[in-house]
């Protein structure tokens, strides 16, 4: 698998593998590392060279950003949407100039680091325009008169704002995916299927809590129907008679809606607890 040796994808691509139970040392400067818990080897490599090594099957897969995954336009099959790393790739212009549509920027010149995927969008929209590849920086080329507009990754906008830039359309949104070659092995196939499987594991123990409460006896049913749990809730006596604590499983936004019900209906002493997998 390669994944980024450094940079806003490795934290959490890293952090991911480790939750799925998969270890291996990493000493810094390292370029591969072999697990010792799971039949796999990491590379660790530029972003922008990810596609490309998967494609061409010198890594089997790979945890690279959608964005790039579109730019690079390599034959790779995009096998799991992994949800970090969320971004937009937007056209901005200068804050100080007034915006009419696409169609503003007819014939100007725009400094990206994705041409493609720009030349792609201006296409559908019957926009022309100069894009100028640049690598990096690029939200200052319209202050030093290089170009009229960007296209040009956004999180918050905080960057834009600062360089005086307003964005103007979303050319695509992206978040990090799990990329395979398209031809792999039934060896390797099987693997990716139990890395898919631990992954989901640990996506749905993320949006999941553990919910115990006590609650009295002759309100038990209309606790129960608030709380959906995995099958249904599991009830065991408390030691004082008339109560019981009740257990169940509950998704994280629904729990934050439920808790004055649940308070009202009579439930007491309300602990939610971190899930670390959830198996369905
Ligand atoms: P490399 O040195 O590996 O080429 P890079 O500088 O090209 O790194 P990063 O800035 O680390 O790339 O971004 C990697 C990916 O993370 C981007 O392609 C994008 O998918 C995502 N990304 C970029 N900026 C942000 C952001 N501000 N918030 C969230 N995700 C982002
Ligand atoms: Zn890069």
């Amino acid at each position: 698998m390669a994944i980024q040796k450094s940079g806003r994808l490795s934290d959490s691509s890293l952090q991911l593998i480790r939750e799925c139970g998969i270890g291996f040392q990493n000493g810094t400067g390292k370029l591969k590392a072999q697990s010792h818990t799971f039949p796999m080897e990491f590379l660790f490599l530029r972003d922008d060279d990810i596609p490309g090594y998967v494609a061409d099957g010198i890594a089997d897969l790979g945890i690279v950003g959608e964005n790039v995954v579109a730019e690079k336009d390599e034959k790779v099959d995009l096998v799991y949407k992994l949800g970090f790393s969320r971004c937009r790739l937007s056209l901005a212009i200068p804050r100080n100039e007034t915006y009419q549509g696409i169609k503003s920027l007819q014939g100007q010149r725009i400094a990206t680091s994705y041409p493609k995927i720009l030349a792609n969008y201006l296409a559908q929209h019957g926009v022309e325009a100069d894009i100028h590849e640049i690598s990096g920086s690029v939200e200052i080329a319209p202050s030093i008169g290089l170009a009229g507009a960007i296209c040009d990754i956004v999180s918050s906008g905080s960057t834009l704002f600062s360089n005086g830039l307003e964005e103007v359309e979303v050319v695509m949104k992206s978040e990090a995916v799990l990329v395979a070659h398209p031809h792999l092995s039934e060896g390797k196939k099987k693997i990716l299927d139990d890395l898919l499987f631990r992954i989901r594991s640990v996506h749905n123990a993320r949006d999941n809590k553990y919910i115990l409460m006590n609650v009295p006896n002759e309100s038990l049913a209309k606790v129960i129907d608030l709380l959906p749990g995995m099958r249904s809730p599991s009830v065991l006596p408390l030691a004082q008679s008339g109560w019981s604590s009740l257990h169940s499983v509950i998704h994280e936004e629904e729990f934050w809606s439920k808790i004055d019900a649940l308070k009202a209906a009579g439930a007491e002493g309300i602990l939610i607890v971190p899930i670390e997998k959830m198996i369905l």
